[in-house]
């Protein structure tokens, strides 16, 4: 039988990775549903070429264009994602969920309920609404499998077995485009030279928060979130080549690393393979890189972001959207050139220690709407700042 599959986001770098997998073994799949927010022209050559029956296009004017564009009555449009169950009458067997930024929230936990697993890339759903997610997954049985290369290590190390067994996890960061560039000339650094990752290819924006380390925050989160462990048992090391992605080093004496080779391909194949069979098109274990893994601790002063990470409430809370936000509205400006480089950095450490922001440490987000309206009421603010 045909595996039942969504892809939320399907224009992203991380959807069409996933679809050129599918595309290898079309016998085997048939795709329910896909989605975008603009992106309308790659959209439809994806529902064409998949054959596809049912997408969404949230913005607007892409949504009106799609609609004259598709005069084949045999795809459904939508606009949003209050017809799922219309849409999905019955459970699939796997979504994936890569839309980019907080956005994604709303849509990751609408379909836990109609599928049977779900595989999260999109990190700021599980950064902002962990305990809402986390809460309709059980409610529902639905598997959950981490996309996020350290994440989807750690939950492989980890087989299922407890995380009591764990006294450490590292995960690891490249450091992105600038770790061997002197802080002196940080204030040099073009759009250009910090959307240049040396290792991974991805959206722009995780490519930026790859270069201010911010990505790596937001990733402890993660697996502080995911794993339910404490910040203090979770500690970052750069690692240039991006080979190793997380280790594990457990009380009974025994250290477990993880290495693959720096692409998404083989999270995401391993997530929609997941308990099956199916090989992988395996390169030969690299020992150059491994005899020279080059781990080392984070030079925090370069990359004050990660101290952040102090900072954070021990439990789950309202701070983090307030983090996330901040961070995002602050990297578009980055993106339009309207900031540079040091002075992102410099306003994220700002203004999230703002006064205003600290009760937010205290608060464990109850539902989606609260989380959404903390977001506007964060951009509210930092439109007012002028920023
Ligand atoms: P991209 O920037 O390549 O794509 C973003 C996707 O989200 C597109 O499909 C886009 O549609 C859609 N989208 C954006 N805004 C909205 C919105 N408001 N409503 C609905 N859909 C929207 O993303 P990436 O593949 O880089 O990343 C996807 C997620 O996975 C992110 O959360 C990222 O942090 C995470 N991740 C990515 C990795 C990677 O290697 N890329 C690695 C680990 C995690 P459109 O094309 O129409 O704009
Ligand atoms: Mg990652």
């Amino acid at each position: 039988m045909k595996k039942k599959i969504v892809i939320l986001g399907s224009t992203s770098s991380i959807g069409k990775s996933l679809l050129r997998i599918v595309e290898k073994d079309k016998k085997n799949f048939k795709i329910e549903l896909l989605t975008a927010n603009t992106n309308y022209k790659d959209l439809i050559t994806q529902a064409k070429k998949f054959n596809v029956k049912n997408i969404i296009i949230t913005d607007l004017k892409s949504f009106k264009k799609t609609k004259l564009i598709i005069k084949n009555k045999r795809i459904n449009i939508f606009q949003n994602f209050d017809d799922l169950e219309k849409i999905l009458p019955k459970k699939v067997d796997y979504v994936m969920s890569a839309i980019s930024g907080i956005s994604g929230l709303l849509p990751t936990f609408k379909i836990i309920n109609r599928t049977k697993l779900i595989a999260i890339a999109n990190k700021e759903a599980i950064v902002c609404g962990w305990p809402i997610i986390d809460k309709e997954l059980k409610k529902n049985k639905t598997k959950f499998i981490p996309v996020d290369s350290e994440h989807f290590s750690i939950f492989s190390l980890l087989d299922n077995k407890s995380t009591n067994k764990i006294e450490k996890i590292y995960i690891t960061a490249s450091g992105g485009p600038f770790i061997n560039l002197p802080k002196s000339h940080f204030g040099k650094i073009k759009l250009n030279d910090a959307l240049k990752h040396p290792n991974w290819s991805m959206g722009k924006k995780i490519t930026i928060d790859s270069a201010t380390l911010m990505n790596k925050v937001f990733e402890v989160i993660e697996a502080k979130n995911i794993f339910n462990i404490n910040y203090k048992n979770i500690s970052i090391l750069t690692h240039p080549k991006s080979y190793v992605h997380a280790i594990i080093k457990f009380k009974n004496g025994l250290t477990k690393f993880l290495i693959h080779e720096p692409d998404m391909k083989i999270p995401i194949y391993n997530s929609i393979y997941y308990q099956t069979n199916k090989s992988f098109k395996n390169s030969p274990l690299n020992f150059t890189t491994l005899n020279n893994l080059n781990l080392k601790k984070v030079e925090e002063n370069k990359f004050p972001l990660v101290r952040l990470i102090n900072k954070l409430p021990k439990n789950s809370s309202l701070f983090e959207t307030v983090l996330i936000t901040i961070n995002d509205y602050l990297v578009y400006k980055f993106l339009e050139k309207r900031i540079n480089f040091q002075k992102l950095i410099k306003l994220i450490l700002k203004i999230s220690n703002l006064k205003e922001f600290q009760k937010f440490k205290k608060i464990k987000p109850k539902n989606l709407k609260e989380i959404y309206n903390l977001r506007d009421y964060v951009h509210l603010k930092l439109e007012t700042l002028g920023i």
